[in-house]
């Protein structure tokens, strides 16, 4: 079978950012095509709204459509800095939006997709916050407002995540694994892909019935982080960003 991919947590923010440059050299270089790749959220650093005119989401948008064109398929998962991307971009970029939790099948394996931001419970403050702008009612009336306005409520929301990111113990932004385990030991998956806490790794985790993986992507900083998976397994790669 030829091999899929994950990648989360690009953090795109201008058509001239490493990562975004590093983003397009990944799909034109790094994997083996025609594939499904599979987005697992925070594609961008922030997301206003389909209408937003800016010159990264129209390159972004045009290059997601240009890679599916040459067969291959793109899916996405809303991450917590880009889950109002909605209808209109999926549909001409051409990707495929997918539920959070995601379950797939590949090589008769289960695997569960997330951005994983649901685990973070230590974090209340978070999923209170997580809760409150999920809501349909808060994402219309966000999206109800001109474009100027939600491009500074949503700067303002940055800076303050960012400054109470700065007072949360690192357990706190970290997974619950005491929710992980009890996720797991319900849907008995044999791998669990996901994002969000920018702590790249491969957790074996082994249950009375069931052995699973827990992989985790990395966020693309000094490195660019893919989870390539094909008939010898889970491959972890980085590569350096430039
Ligand atoms: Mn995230």
């Amino acid at each position: 079978m030829n091999p899929i991919y994950f990648i989360s947590d690009l953090h795109l923010s201008s058509v001239e950012s490493p990562a975004t440059r590093s983003f397009f050299d990944f799909l034109d270089n790094k994997i083996s095509t025609p594939t499904d790749l599979y987005i697992l959220g925070d594609l961008f650093e922030v997301w206003i709204g389909d209408d937003d005119d800016s010159e990264l989401a129209s390159v972004v948008q045009s290059k997601l459509s240009n890679f599916t064109s040459n067969g291959n398929r793109l899916f996405f998962i809303a991450g917590n800095r880009d889950f109002l991307l909605g209808k209109s971009f999926a549909s001409s970029a051409n990707i495929e939006i997918l539920e959070d939790p995601f379950t797939m099948n590949f090589n008769e394996m289960k695997i569960i997709i997330s951005h994983g931001d649901f685990l973070c419970t230590h974090d209340s403050e978070y999923m209170n916050f997580r809760e409150q702008v999920r809501s349909q009612a808060w994402k219309d009336d966000f999206l109800s407002k001109p474009l100027s306005e939600r491009k500074e409520i949503a700067d303002g929301m940055r800076d303050a995540s960012k400054v109470a990111g700065k007072n949360k113990s690192s357990e706190v932004t970290d997974v619950n694994l005491d929710d992980v385990d009890l996720f797991l030991r319900k849907e008995k998956p044999r791998l669990f892909v996901h994002g969000h806490t920018h702590r790249p790794d491969l957790h074996d985790l082994e249950y009375d019935d069931f052995s699973t993986q827990r992989i985790v992507l990395g966020d693309w900083d000094a490195f660019g982080w893919c989870l390539k998976l094909d008939d010898n397994g889970p491959d972890l790669f980085k590569f350096k960003i430039k």
